[in-house]
């Protein structure tokens, strides 16, 4: 078939017994060439991951305290990870080594990075694989931005025979020191890694079974989503639906690479395909949906008529140093939806301040709100879609307070009161899952 890439998530790698899993996971096919590892997660739900531990050595150390608690408890795990695979490793000469460094630098990114680093080197050598040190091969410029040129770099030292280990979540600046990806980053790690080695797959293993039409602590047992588009994952994403970081669909998107959803748990589930694209089966995928948004309406009489009324509005917010997120318009209406946590404290100021610039007293700031992505590359050309939409929502009980649709008609967004979210995704869900 051709070389795949697999990443494996922290709770695929929780222990020894998970990475036995990984490594039947990993044999059962030869295509499984390139493995990107995370840093153990959570064995269960009090558990502590490794990163979050190493972050906390870091932040210990740095203020001169005593930080032999955290570094306790992450030797320990290794130590009994390696145990248990009875592998030949000095563990303890490692963490030695990490310990050394931990007051080395400012920012947390080389610590942070070690629990990917470690269970790297275990796992590489339980599948007597070759370990190949991001650090020296995954470059970022000087902006913090991955170097385009670490695709032919890494490319070219994952070549030849057997398996390759590269572990996620980091690489480093130009200066060599470490830097890592966001939190969740391996995920891009891994895409990076299929792209670099022109895999036909890019496998990533968690511990779900894939996405889901809707979220499953709103909709009880909902619709498995066997396939997708990227598009179609973003607009969900965007919208709350995580099991993937988001960044991660770029570095494989543009060659069309496919990116597969797994369950280490459960391997024989199909998981979700995300491929660039699809015939659609009915007009609705998936439906996502969260709180945490404010709307600011500006109504004036003729709006439409008044050349650079628009930019005067986004001036306004380019002033407060606020980002938007949509912005539905009337003839003499325009609202602008923004996330709380980007609006802060500065709600009131921005609306006095579009009074003055746009010269109207009709400017209100609307708390409380929720957006909802209703997503699908079926609802083009889908007679029906929006009113099926509604009068779920109506029938439902709900107050729909603003509507957007985007040109690319695969997303209808609606924003309701926060109190009327988890109603609304069931109306939705239920309007569409049967819908062919
Ligand atoms: N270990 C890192 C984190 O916890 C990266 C990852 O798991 O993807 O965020």
């Amino acid at each position: 078939m051709g070389a795949i890439t697999c990443k494996f998530g922290g709770t695929s790698l929780a222990d020894g017994e998970c990475i036995k899993k990984v490594a039947d996971i990993v044999h059962s096919s030869p295509d499984r060439k390139y493995i990107v590892p995370s840093a153990p997660g959570k064995r269960h739900p009090n558990d502590k991951k490794i990163t979050d531990l190493l972050i906390l050595w870091h932040s210990i150390a740095k203020e001169g305290l005593d930080s032999s608690e955290p570094e306790k408890i992450i030797r320990e795990r290794f130590r009994s990870i390696v145990a248990e695979l009875k592998i030949e490793l000095d563990i303890d000469s490692e963490i030695d080594e990490i310990a050394n460094s931990a007051t080395l630098y400012e920012t947390p990114d080389f610590m942070a990075s070690r629990g990917e680093y470690l269970n790297g080197k275990i796992i590489a050598k339980y599948l007597n694989a070759t370990f190949i040190d991001p650090g020296k091969y995954i470059l970022f410029d000087e902006t913090g931005n991955l170097d385009p040129k670490t695709y032919n770099i890494l490319g070219e030292k994952l070549q030849g025979s057997g398996l390759f280990v590269v572990p996620g979540f980091y690489g480093s600046m130009p200066d060599g020191s470490i830097k890592t990806f966001p939190r969740g980053g391996s995920d891009i790690t891994g895409s990076i890694v299929a792209r670099a080695t022109k895999s036909v797959l890019y496998e990533n293993w968690t511990d779900v079974d894939g996405f889901c039409m809707a979220d499953p602590k709103i909709v009880p047992n909902p619709k498995k989503i066997e396939e997708i588009t990227y598009q179609e994952l973003r607009e969900l994403s965007y919208m709350g639906a995580t099991v993937l970081h988001d960044e991660s669909i770029f570095p494989v998107m543009e060659f069309g690479i496919p990116i597969h959803i797994k369950n280490t748990h459960n391997p024989s589930a199909p998981g979700t395909l995300i491929v660039k694209n699809r015939v659609p089966k009915g007009p609705v995928c998936g439906i996502a949906g969260m709180g945490g948004f404010s709307m600011i309406n500006i109504e004036k009489t003729f709006m439409n008529k008044e050349r650079g009324f628009g930019l005067k509005v986004l001036s306004v917010l380019d002033e407060y140093d606020v980002r938007w997120e949509h912005m539905p318009t009337g003839i003499d209406t325009l609202s602008i939806i923004i996330r709380n946590n980007e609006l802060g404290s500065k709600g009131p100021l921005i609306v006095e301040s579009l009074k003055k610039r746009c010269d109207t007293q009709d400017v209100y700031l609307i708390r409380g709100l929720a957006m909802i992505a209703t997503v699908g590359l079926g609802m083009n050309h889908h007679i029906g879609v929006a009113a099926r939409l509604f009068t779920a929502l109506a029938n439902a009980g709900v107050n729909v307070r603003v509507i957007d649709q985007g040109s690319s008609e695969m997303n209808i967004l609606v924003g309701v009161e926060e109190s009327d979210l988890e109603k609304s995704i069931r109306a939705i869900y239920e309007a569409f899952v049967d819908w062919e």
